[in-house]
């Protein structure tokens, strides 16, 4: 059994284009492995030099300015992150939000330098769109909702009354959330909770209810990061 996905609404208008900027360079990026679906987690760093041909680094960043994190030089198609986060669950983040500014922000600016806050959230535009960027790439929405399809069959779960369970806000699907779905999707797709979430919150029913519920969203965004996948996930 599959999610019926078609009963999925969109994601705002302004955010289309990103999201489909982003499918597209996944696409490309599959086909040239040869692969029938993405593999996950999406390998960010790696497709960044190839297929995508940008160049890469991880290397002392201090040379900017205090505090940077990540530098996108447009004109030279370089990225480089710093290596103070090579270890962090937030390098991913980074590397897909970066390349995020390459592809969306050529017309915007030549240089990039960013340091600070590296999750979802920011009020900034251009970070905005970059960390939409982020997760329509680490995040593909057909993949998650796929994962979650097969999260719930592994369980063996019955889809319909797992759907109906979780998008309401019961003990029930608190605990699903909080204690399977959300670790194990973090888990497979080695994002952080952080940004799981914000991903989970755009997925709305065509009658506008949210798949994951708001209250239960703001629990897990408070408390705080979920436990380390970052190793058990390494292929
Ligand atoms: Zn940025």
């Amino acid at each position: 059994m599959t999610l019926p996905t078609n009963v999925f609404r969109r994601p705002p208008v302004k955010w289309c284009r990103i999201e489909e900027k982003a499918e597209r360079l996944l696409e490309e990026c599959r086909a040239f492995e040869g692969k029938e679906r993405v593999p996950l987690p999406i390998p960010v760093e790696r497709w960044i030099e190839r297929p995508l041909d940008y160049q890469f680094g991880i290397e002392d960043l201090s040379r900017f300015g205090p505090g940077v994190l990540g530098c996108v030089f447009i004109d030279e198609r370089e990225i480089l992150v710093s290596d103070r986060i090579r270890t962090d669950g937030r390098f991913r983040f980074k590397c897909a939000h970066e390349l995020g500014h390459m592809v969306l922000h050529a017309g915007k600016g030549k240089n990039f330098h960013e340091r600070g806050e590296l999750e979802p959230g920011s009020d900034i535009e251009v970070e905005r769109e970059a960390d939409r960027f982020a997760v329509g790439f680490l995040m593909p929405n057909v993949e998650l909702l796929l994962q979650l399809d097969e999260i719930v069959s592994d369980h063996a779960l019955d889809l319909e009354q797992t759907l109906l369970a979780i998008t309401g806000e019961s003990t029930e699907s608190r605990q699903l959330w909080t204690r399977l779905l959300v670790p194990e999707l973090c888990r497979r797709f080695d994002v952080s909770r952080q940004a799981l979430v914000y991903r989970l919150e755009e997925i709305r029913f065509r009658d506008g209810k949210q798949l994951l519920p708001k209250r239960i969203a703001s629990e897990l965004v408070r408390h705080g990061s979920a436990p380390s996948a970052r190793a058990s996930s390494r292929h």
